[in-house]
């Protein structure tokens, strides 16, 4: 007999959880809100330009990390940026639609709503119950989003799970460039020591991206995000492009600009714990919340939810 379980969120935590209790054997249903896979390890497309506007690299430090990376390098789903540097190829969210495979992941959802009846769990939107495999069969659910988007939907299911308000995130506010020409920023990546951005990097240097066209990520700093978030983003854009010029001294004008304000970005304290999970309910919850501010630390927090799963569903990984 199939037995079904749902995960919350197509991020690398989810996602990692749901590939390990796809290969012990459930039907894994994945709902996410995006249109597309991966969450803060994205690419903004805009018209032929592509920018990495959320996470930048990853590092891989663990021997678990470290063996997916080197598969995701065999597949070519991951290219070494610098030494120990890794990007997703040719966009950051490959490794992301990598774990996807053989899943059911819907998308374009945004989860409003668990219930349990009768020891199953069944996942609703604005709209109501979602037409998705299983829906209304899972024996267990899994929250894989930042922790404060966690609580309402904890909530909403009546479980409480101790520790997830614990988590803070710091915002971050990303500008986009575009240059049709090379835009002569000397080097790819900058930490500038600077009171408003705190990063800069040449996208179209990193490997297997469009060397055609020059396109430039640059991150606000937590403090300026923090004073700024609820400005509006050409507002944002504006002061963040007048500060790289001054920074960097390119004066061209950019083809394309844009800024992103991401609510929930780094992780400034974490909970210190794998993840969490309600045995009497079967509902869990993981991501960067639980281990830090890292794609490693969200991959790591989803085997973890997986094992720790699979071990109350008396299945052996
Ligand atoms: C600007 C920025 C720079 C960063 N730089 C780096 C870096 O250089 N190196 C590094 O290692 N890490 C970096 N990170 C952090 C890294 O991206 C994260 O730690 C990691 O990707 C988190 O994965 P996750 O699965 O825990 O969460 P997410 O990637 O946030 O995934 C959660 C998913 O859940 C979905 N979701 C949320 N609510 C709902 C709902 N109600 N219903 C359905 N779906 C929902 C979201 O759309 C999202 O896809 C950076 C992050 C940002 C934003």
């Amino acid at each position: 007999m199939t037995r079904h379980i749902a995960v919350i969120g197509a991020g690398m935590a989810g996602l990692s959880a749901a590939s390990l209790l796809g290969r012990a054997g459930f039907s894994v249903t994945v709902f996410e809100k995006s249109r597309g896979l991966g969450g803060r390890m994205a690419t903004r497309r805009a018209g032929e330009l592509r920018f990495d506007h959320g996470a930048q690299y990853f590092t891989a430090r663990g021997p678990g990390f470290q063996a997916e990376v080197a598969r995701w390098r065999a597949a070519g789903a991951v290219r070494e940026w610098f030494e120990g540097g890794y990007v997703g190829a040719p966009s950051m969210n490959a490794p992301a639609t990598d774990l996807a495979n053989g899943l059911s992941v819907t998308t374009g959802r945004t989860v409003t709503r668990l219930s349990l009846s009768a020891g199953r769990w069944s996942v609703s939107d604005a709209e109501g119950p979602v037409e998705a495999l299983g829906n209304g069969a899972y024996e267990a659910a899994i929250l894989a989003v930042p922790a404060p988007q966690a609580l309402p939907l904890a909530a909403s299911a009546g479980v409480a799970l101790p520790g997830l308000e614990r988590a803070v995130y710091a915002p971050c506010w990303a500008l986009m460039l575009g240059f049709a020409s090379a835009a002569a920023l000397a080097g790819d990546r900058h930490k500038p020591d600077d009171d408003m951005i705190g990063w800069i990097a040449r996208n179209s240097a990193k490997p297997g991206r469009d060397a055609w066209a020059e396109t430039i990520v640059a991150h606000a700093g937590p403090a300026w995000s923090r004073t700024h978030l609820e400005w509006a983003p050409e507002a944002a854009q504006d002061a963040l492009l007048a500060r790289f010029r001054r920074l960097t001294g390119v004066q061209d004008a950019p083809a394309y600009a844009s800024a992103h304000r991401w609510r929930f970005a780094l992780v400034e304290q974490a909970l210190g714990e794998p993840c969490l999970w309600d045995e009497a309910s079967g509902l869990g919850a993981c991501g960067d919340w639980a281990l830090g501010p890292r794609v490693e630390a969200a991959f790591d927090s989803g085997q973890a939810m997986a094992a720790r799963a699979l071990a109350a569903l008396g299945v052996a990984p």
